[in-house]
């Protein structure tokens, strides 16, 4: 069973997706809403008013950003060049239909963004292809889709109340197995793997391609989708710069309050706000209180982006990337396959790491950075030509990379944050099966869509 089913299965026989309808009958049964206001154009948002637009609903986004796409950020870091690197997601999955189909729509290019991983751990550098795992841990992970789909309901419940560290380390594998697990499996959560439900690691890689969905990506930026979306739904029903502040709901529908003064009315609200954001608003009437708790439960991953511009190539292959056990944590190639002789390596920082490179004066953070691959290369401060930084963790309408579920945390918030509240809908990558993708949060949008329209 799929995670997506599994989870309505399992919602459903404890009546956690009850709508709370009570007060605002006429809202929502019986008739389409006439028009909709959609709180943010991260892909979730606009894959929402996509959706509606082509229902023939009017529909409104507002977006406090002055730009589409919200944690998709595509950047072009040198100067004249038309070399595009990714400063939030990068990677499409092979498994991602929607996104991938979104693509075929709009004419858009995917192509092939598989590295192949090299090793630096203890000060020692191996090249892709010479290192390993533990037999035993390799032929885990060789079954581990056969092993997800042999375990039961309740004993998938179960791992939702273990952390992925502790699941491994019960199975007995080696301290060096569990390092490199960690390492590699913190840059997918944005955390330490002792802070991740197992059901949620499990299920993920159990269900993911071979290269755990680092498949594809969008050729001239991941944000060429969102603004094709944007495009799609009209200028006119899409506000940028305009944060909601107040959301007031009525007999007569759901009012919204902007902080530069503007006030929208409309049937049906969908909120694709980030959690952090979701508390932001003043709420009238207040958040239920299991809602409200739910909300302040979900923590979201502190990842931090230090793309360097290189001279030159100096990794020698197109597809590098390179894990190590030091604060730069995970290097990958971020111009691959794009014209040029320089280059960018990406330096992928998660959790503390990436807040102490966040916290330090550009010099210290180049430095540190520098020496996390100086095992393998040397010394590259000759080869710098450039850099730039983003922190999610400090990034003003997220706070945080992408949502990460806690210990127990799968089956107890996410039903809670999914619930309606009156004529207010929730979406976004927190809400999806595909959780803390590009994926999930189309998903999102368009599933609340489809139980507006039902
Ligand atoms: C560093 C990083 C790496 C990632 N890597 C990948 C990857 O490789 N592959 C992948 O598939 N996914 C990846 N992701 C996750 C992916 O980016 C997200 O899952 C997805 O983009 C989230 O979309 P969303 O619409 O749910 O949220 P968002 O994109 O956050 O959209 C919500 C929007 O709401 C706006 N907003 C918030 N509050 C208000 C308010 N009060 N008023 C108005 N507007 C508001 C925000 O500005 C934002 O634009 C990554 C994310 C990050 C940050």
């Amino acid at each position: 069973m799929k995670r997506r089913d599994f989870l309505q299965a399992t919602a459903l026989l404890g009546g956690a997706l009850t709508l709370p309808t009570k007060g605002y009958p006429s809202l929502l049964t019986g008739r389409q809403p006439k028009h909709v206001l959609v709180i943010g154009a991260g892909f979730s948002g606009l894959a929402a008013a996509y959706k509606l637009k082509k229902a023939g609903i009017k529909t409104t986004v507002l977006e406090a950003r002055n730009r589409v796409g919200g944690r998709v950020f595509s950047h072009q870091p040198i100067k004249g060049e038309t070399q595009t690197i990714e400063l939030g997601a990068e990677w499409v999955g092979a498994s991602h239909e929607r996104v991938i189909e979104l693509c075929r729509e709009f004419g858009l290019e995917l192509f092939d963004n598989r590295f192949e991983t090299d090793l630096i751990y203890r000060g020692n550098h191996a090249k892709a292809g010479t290192w390993q795992f533990s037999p035993e841990m390799e032929a885990f992970w060789a079954q581990k889709t056969r092993y997800w789909e042999k375990l039961s309901a309740r004993e998938k419940q179960k791992m939702d109340r273990m952390d992925w560290w502790r699941f491994l380390s019960r199975k007995g594998f080696t301290d060096r197995d569990i390092d490199l697990r960690e390492l590699l499996d913190s840059t997918d959560f944005g955390e330490s793997i002792r802070k991740v439900s197992s059901y949620s690691a499990l299920a993920e890689y159990a269900e993911s391609s071979e290269k755990n969905e680092m498949d594809l990506k969008i050729k001239g930026g991941n944000d060429l989708l969102a603004k094709k979306m944007a495009q799609a739904i009209g200028e006119t029903s899409l506000h940028l710069g305009r944060k909601v502040s107040r959301v007031e709901q009525s007999n007569g529908g759901v009012t919204v309050r902007c902080v530069n003064g503007e006030v929208f009315q409309a049937d049906q609200l969908i909120c694709t706000a980030p959690t952090y954001m979701v508390l932001k608003i003043d709420w009238q009437p207040a958040l239920p209180p299991d809602l409200s708790e739910a909300l302040h439960a979900l923590q979201y991953a502190r990842i931090g982006k230090f793309p360097i511009v290189f001279s030159e190539r100096f990794w020698g292959r197109e597809n590098f990337d390179c894990i190590t056990d030091s604060v730069g944590h995970y290097f990958y190639h971020g111009t691959k396959d794009q014209a040029g002789t320089k280059g960018v390596l990406v330096a992928y920082a998660i959790g503390d790491k990436a807040e102490v490179l966040h916290a330090q004066p550009k010099p210290a953070r180049l430095q540190l950075i520098l020496d996390s691959l100086r095992p393998a290369f040397g010394d590259l401060r000759s080869l710098v030509s450039g850099e730039t930084s983003y922190y999610w963790g400090k990034d003003e309408y997220s706070y945080g990379a992408y949502a990460q579920y806690g210990v127990g945390q799968w089956f107890d918030v996410m039903p809670v944050l999914k619930k309606r509240f009156q004529a207010v809908h929730f979406a976004g990558e927190h809400l999806a099966e595909w959780q803390g993708f590009m994926e999930g949060a189309i998903n999102s949008g368009e599933e609340v869509v489809e139980k507006i329209l039902s």
